[in-house]
């Protein structure tokens, strides 16, 4: 399939630039992109040595951590056990999301899914399509959550949409990184999602051109921004709860998320003046210590540093939210797991005495009684307001 070449990432590597609004926040006047993750190539095409998950783990059980975490042993485990969740199982399941391929038009420097344009190996295939389609009927979930990669180069995205919004009435959500929605296969797409009532959830780090091209690629921004004025001209991001338009932030550096609220109504008032476009809502969501961003930490020597920060910032009250808890993460491959981040580490989901089932097995008893595996990066999560797939959990 072709891919956007204008929209693959410069080879801006690891360039110092400079800090100058380190939280991403926007508070600071830029001239010059903050000090952050650039954008960069998959790590499984360099053949790094932390495309071999094990090898994350070794990292993150590495860092030296201080009085951590509300038991200080920087170990979730006790930490949620101090908090009151011991066993730690799920609630309703109420979201299957899919993850339907690593490929991606883009190669984000903070990507915790390793994704680019040489992943068109890792592609879901319909038959896998047809198992997830199963698993959803007997799930009882009333939303379908696709994502990737950029989901829409999938070969039979459009199938499994029909499938679900239309054939089956659910809630569905495009996870888009928003480039793709201006390459020509996939112009149509805003209003073919508007026709069928899919949210579009998708990825800006940044109103700001120099934050969000530092880290996507040279020319991120400003197709971006075309396709928020695609999405608007469909009828998203004007109060619709038809045509819902999301966009999701992370920080562009080693730094917790902001407040979810307040960037928001900076976000829509700036995106507004500057472009004259709108959206519905911002989730802002903190950086997991893997993959990519974990690479980028180590070359910064700042991994203990910023695992320090997430688990200082554990917060107990995130813990009932956690999307583990109310979501089934299925691979392209049909593999099953707690969540898309245990996907990216090849930590299987472990039932009843399976210890990685398969979509093609979806057994609804066996999800509700299952234990939820745990480890550092999970901290992630539970920092500050917290992190998850509908953003910031605890925004009291
Ligand atoms: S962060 Fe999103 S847009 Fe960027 S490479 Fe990963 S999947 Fe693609
Ligand atoms: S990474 Fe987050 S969502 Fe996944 S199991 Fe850990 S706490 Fe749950």
């Amino acid at each position: 399939m072709p891919l956007d070449d204008a929209a693959t990432p410069d080879d801006a590597g690891f360039i110092e630039l400079g800090t100058v609004d380190p939280g991403g926040d926007g508070a600071a006047a830029m001239t010059e992109p903050p000090e952050g993750p650039r954008a960069t190539t998959s790590m499984s095409g360099r053949r790094a040595p932390l495309t071999a998950p094990k090898k994350q783990f070794d990292v993150l059980d590495a860092a030296d951590l201080e009085n951590a975490g509300s038991t200080g042993t920087g170990h979730f485990r006790e930490d949620l056990a101090d908090a009151g969740w011991d066993p730690f199982t799920p609630a309703e399941l109420e979201i299957v999301q899919i993850n339907v391929g690593k490929l991606c038009n883009m190669t984000c420097k903070h990507c915790h899914v390793d994704s680019g344009p040489d992943r068109t190996e890792e592609n879901m295939d319909r038959q896998t399509v047809e198992q997830c389609l199963d698993a959803i009927d007997e799930s009882g979930a009333h939303t379908v959550d696709l994502t990737g990669g950029a989901p829409e180069l999938n070969p039979h995205f459009e199938y499994l949409v029909e499938q679900c919004a239309v054939e089956r009435d659910l809630h569905v959500i495009d996870r888009c990184n928003l480039t793709i929605l201006t390459t020509r296969p996939h112009e149509h797409l805003p209003e073919w999602f508007a026709e069928r009532g899919v949210e579009v959830v998708c990825s800006l780090p940044h109103y700001r051109q120099l934050n969000t091209d530092a880290q996507r690629g040279a020319g991120t921004y400003e197709k971006s921004i075309r396709a928020l004025e695609m999405l608007n001209d469909a009828g998203y991001g004007k109060g619709d709860p038809e045509r819902k338009l999301t966009l999701v932030t992370n920080p562009t550096g080693a730094y917790l998320a902001g407040d979810q609220d307040s960037l928001e109504r900076e976000w829509k008032e700036a995106l507004a003046r500057n472009h004259g476009v709108t959206f519905d809502a911002l989730m802002a969501l903190n950086n997991m210590p893997m993959s990519r961003f974990l690479e980028w930490l180590m070359e910064k020597g700042q991994v203990e540093e910023y695992l320090q920060r997430l688990v200082n910032a554990f917060n107990p009250a995130t813990i009932a939210g956690l999307m583990c808890r109310n979501t089934l993460s299925v691979a392209w491959d049909g593999s099953l797991y707690d969540c898309d981040f245990n996907q990216q580490l090849d930590f299987d989901m472990q039932w009843d005495g399976n210890d990685a089932p398969h979509v093609s097995e979806f057994d609804l008893r066996a999800w509700q009684e299952h234990s939820i595996r745990t480890h550092r990066h999970c901290y992630g999560c539970t920092a500050g307001a917290g992190s998850g797939c509908g953003g910031a959990i605890d925004e009291e």
